[in-house]
């Protein structure tokens, strides 16, 4: 019997319990000549173990004796990270919560609350004073699901790469973009409209093509009405991929005929002004940008809104409260994907001004 027992022992791992701190702790203990043994027991389970070889000078003392040193050291021991400090369980010093407490919440809450820090920061913070299971999941996922960091702090991972601003051009009809505006009501046989637009003068031209449109009719349709009036242009930016010959411009000292030549100059003078002008225009964009997104007590993003439709790969239309006097559709480099559970009704869009949010008075 005694060795089926001490099979069963040697062979099979204890399954140590959690301890409930709710309910009673028995200290079972035992001690030989040469070493004794304390298991911590609740409800017949055992919680912890402890053993030790009795010091050699321990040996001489009576039985009950080397029990209790035992006992001592293994209260030391075993209970060593785990108190009761003022009725609650502390666990190494800090506070432990049971994860099913209510109060679990409220704690992340008001950690995290108090000056909205990142999930590194907010894990450090709540570290110093508590000990619950789980610690890291459950701030990873009350910092991803915060309505005011996501409001208030940028995306690091979203690549900013579409939206940066092409470089100023140097003339007209050098860089251009074209677009084709397609699906429309058709009229005399046409129903796409093939926009060219020139970056530096902003002058656009419309030009109508039938459906279906080839590389040639869009080619043909392109030199009679591009080329024809304002030569190759350098570069050609669009969403589909299109290759570009070089263009020829005026150079200082090409013509001998002299009113020409002072009619080119004066030309060049002044696309040098505007070249100026809107390079100043882009600088001040980006210059104002950052300063109303970083500004610490101002939302980047505002919403949460619904996605209502996807227009294409990077546009979307969004459902903006009734009544809001801004366009919908949104390219999705400026959005964000909004985390945890949207409000029952949208959130109403603060004063905007020509598509941006007006600064609110300091
Ligand atoms: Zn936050």
């Amino acid at each position: 019997m005694a060795f089926t027992g001490l099979k069963t022992a040697v062979t099979s791992a204890p399954v140590l319990a959690m301890p409930d701190f709710a309910k009673l702790f028995t200290v079972e203990c035992d001690a030989s000549m040469f070493g004794f043994g304390v298991i911590l027991v609740q409800e017949g389970h055992p919680v912890a173990f402890f053993s030790r070889p009795v010091a050699p000078p321990h040996r001489s003392l009576a039985t009950y004796e080397r029990e209790l040193i035992g006992l001592v050291q293994a209260a030391s021991t075993c209970t060593a990270p785990w108190a009761l400090v003022d009725g609650m369980v502390a666990f190494d010093g800090r506070l432990y919560i049971p994860p099913a407490s209510p109060l679990l919440q409220e704690i992340l809450a008001a950690i995290h609350n108090d000056g909205h820090e990142g999930i590194h920061r907010t894990l450090h913070r709540l570290w110093q004073d508590f000990h619950f299971p789980n610690m890291r999941h459950l701030v990873q996922d009350f910092v991803k699901a915060c309505v005011t960091c996501q409001q208030y702090k940028s995306d690091h991972l979203r690549s900013a790469g579409l939206l940066q601003p092409l470089p100023v051009p140097s003339a007209v009809w050098v860089d251009i973009g074209i677009d084709f505006i397609e699906a429309l009501p058709r009229v005399q046989g046409k129903t796409i409209i093939l926009s060219v637009m020139d970056h530096f003068s902003k002058y656009c031209h419309f030009i109508p093509l039938a459906h279906p449109y080839t590389a040639e009719s869009v080619a043909h349709a392109f030199f009679a009405n591009i080329i024809r009036l304002h030569g190759v242009p350098q570069s050609i930016v669009s969403d589909r991929d299109l290759d570009s010959p070089t263009i020829r411009s005026y150079e200082p000292g090409e013509t001998r005929v002299a009113t020409v030549a002072q009619e080119m100059e004066e030309r060049a003078a002044f696309l040098n002004d505007i070249r100026y002008r809107l390079e100043q225009a882009q600088q001040r964009a980006a210059a104002s940008l950052p300063r109303s997104a970083i500004g610490k007590l101002k939302p980047r993003y505002i919403g949460p809104y619904q996605v209502a439709e996807l227009i294409n790969e990077v546009a979307v239309q969004l459902q903006l409260p009734p009544g809001a006097r801004l366009h919908d559709v949104f390219h999705i480099g400026v959005l964000k994907k909004f985390v945890s559970t949207p409000p029952a009704v949208p959130l109403l869009l603060p004063p905007l001004l020509h598509g941006a949010v007006v600064p609110a008075p300091a």
